[in-house]
């Protein structure tokens, strides 16, 4: 048997990192088992599309690095297009198969047509409440004439499709992470299968789907339990053997309440606008509710070592405390793998907004220089953002220093200036060819003897104008000895 897994997001305007995290397992299950990972697309609810959403949730993913083998993804052109032999994998272009599906269960019996109208509804729950019984259809509708009720549906008076429950059913199914999981269907609603507009809801959408396009295991959010049994009876009452349910543990605030949704906390575009690296955002979220396993403190992992340890048996049934705030440790450690020119690259459209960097002039061609500055800096970065703002903007404009920043502690002015002098002159006998971090570094740290804060803090000063920067070595090393010549001089002055 091939592993099919599938992502079915409902495009509602972004992904959301818990749609990242169910996305991911999906993917690397599908991976690891050499089976294939299906995107499909699931927009029946009309009141709930947003424009673009598709075309945001399929970039977000493949910014991640997690790619359908088949369904909806993007072409080379950068447009929406779809692959593979079930198709098609948009919902809102299926609802000839699923009308298909819903007369079948009509026929044998399965799902009947309701036709009580609001009014009756509202009436109905209100009774209820009441009454302090749960909300449920009362199966007024059950008890019609099936031919009578069909004769009425197609003579066009308004009606919804409901799936008829057993009376009294054991429902137990074997969930991948939570068990042996049981209930009985006197428990569950006549749900609703085809709404009055004609279109699907998603149990009965999700559930063909999943058939027909031949998904093996359905991995996905635990709030998408309560709904599972009311999916084990419709694949009973088509006379299919349903997947093998895999339901990941809930997403929860520091404070244990369930994550917010709000989008500027959650939205995977907005880290990635954010400054936060895709391979920061996996290894985040693939830990919120999995870990490696019994005695490992790996924290950081590539997306290969995930396809390497990553197992169904390893996710947690307890909730996920889902802590943003580590998420820029996660950055700074993913950043700090980067080769320097890789670094640089990925920072770049967050520099060419800022603009010193547009009126960046230097002695080295732009890539030598801003890969040096990239050098230097990458210890220190949480995004991508901070390259430019915090910690490199005087490496393209000279600094304006205040004087009172040149002084170390209480050192005096005359104090300062010796220091600034005697670091001119240490840089003054340094030759071109020897302008070297580790050169620098033997030089100027033998020239400081025991008076580092002494000689090192007005340098550093003198060459940033700032409270915090890399070390007066690495700034030199970047700015190289002219600029940094002329730096001391205008700080002596
Ligand atoms: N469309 C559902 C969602 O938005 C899919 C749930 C499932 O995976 O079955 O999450």
């Amino acid at each position: 048997m091939t592993i099919r897994t599938r992502f079915a997001p409902s495009p509602t305007g972004f992904l959301h990192i818990g749609g990242l995290r169910t996305a991911l397992y999906s993917y690397l299950f599908a991976r690891q088992n050499s089976g294939q990972f299906v995107l499909r697309i699931e927009d029946t609810d009309r009141s709930r599309a947003v424009d673009g959403a598709v075309e945001n949730l399929v970039r977000s993913l493949k910014w991640a690095g997690i790619v359908p083998d088949e369904g909806v993804m993007l072409a080379s052109d950068g447009t929406l297009t779809e692959k593979g032999e079930y198709g098609p994998y948009t919902q809102s272009q299926r609802l000839a198969i699923y009308r298909e599906h819903v007369e079948r269960l009509i026929e044998s019996g399965h799902a009947y047509y309701c036709f009580c109208d609001k009014e009756r509804l509202d009436r109905m729950r209100k009774e209820q409440q009441h009454a302090k019984k749960p909300p449920m259809y009362d199966r007024h509708c059950r008890a019609l004439d099936p031919a009578k009720a069909a004769a009425r549906a197609a003579a066009g008076e308004a009606h919804v499709v409901r799936l008829a429950v057993p009376d009294s059913e054991e429902i137990v199914f074997e969930d991948a992470v939570r068990g042996t999981v049981r209930i009985n269907s006197a428990t569950v609603d006549d749900q609703v299968i085809l709404k009055s507009d004609g279109f699907p809801t998603y149990h009965l959408a999700s559930v063909v789907d999943d058939h027909l396009m031949r998904i093996t295991h359905v991995i996905r959010g635990e709030e998408w339990l309560p709904s599972t049994p009311k999916h084990i009876l419709l694949y009973r009452a088509f006379g299919w053997a349903p997947p093998t349910f895999a339901h990941v543990p809930l997403l929860l605030n520091p404070d244990k309440s369930k994550l917010s949704k709000r989008q500027g906390d959650v939205a995977v575009e907005d880290y990635m606008t954010k400054g936060f690296l895709p391979e920061a955002l996996v290894n985040f979220v693939a830990l919120l509710g999995w870990n490696p396993g019994k005695g490992e403190v790996q924290e950081i992992f590539t997306l290969d070592e995930l396809l390497e340890c990553f197992s169904l048996d390893g996710v947690n049934k307890a909730g996920a405390v889902c802590d943003l705030s580590r998420l820029r440790w996660f950055n700074a450690q993913h950043i700090k793998r980067l080769a320097p020119e890789e670094l640089l690259e990925r920072a770049l459209p967050f520099l060419q907004k800022q603009d010193f960097f547009r009126t960046a002039e230097s002695q080295y061609t732009a890539q030598e220089y801003l890969v040096r500055v990239a050098t230097v800096v990458q210890e220190r970065l949480e995004t991508l953002v901070d390259f430019g703002v915090e910690q490199s903007s005087y490496f393209f404009t000279r600094p304006t220093v205040e004087p009172a920043l040149l002084r170390w502690k209480e050192n005096t002015d005359a104090q300062t200036r010796a220091a600034l002098e005697q670091a001119h002159r240490v840089f003054v006998a340094v030759d071109e060819s020897d302008w070297t971090r580790e050169h620098l570094t033997e030089v100027l740290m033998a020239a400081a003897g025991d008076k580092r804060g002494d000689f090192l803090w007005p340098l550093r000063a003198a060459l940033t104008g700032a409270q915090r920067s890399p070390s007066p070595m690495d700034c030199a090393w970047v700015l190289g000895k002219a600029e940094t010549l002329a730096r001391i001089e205008k700080a002596i002055k």
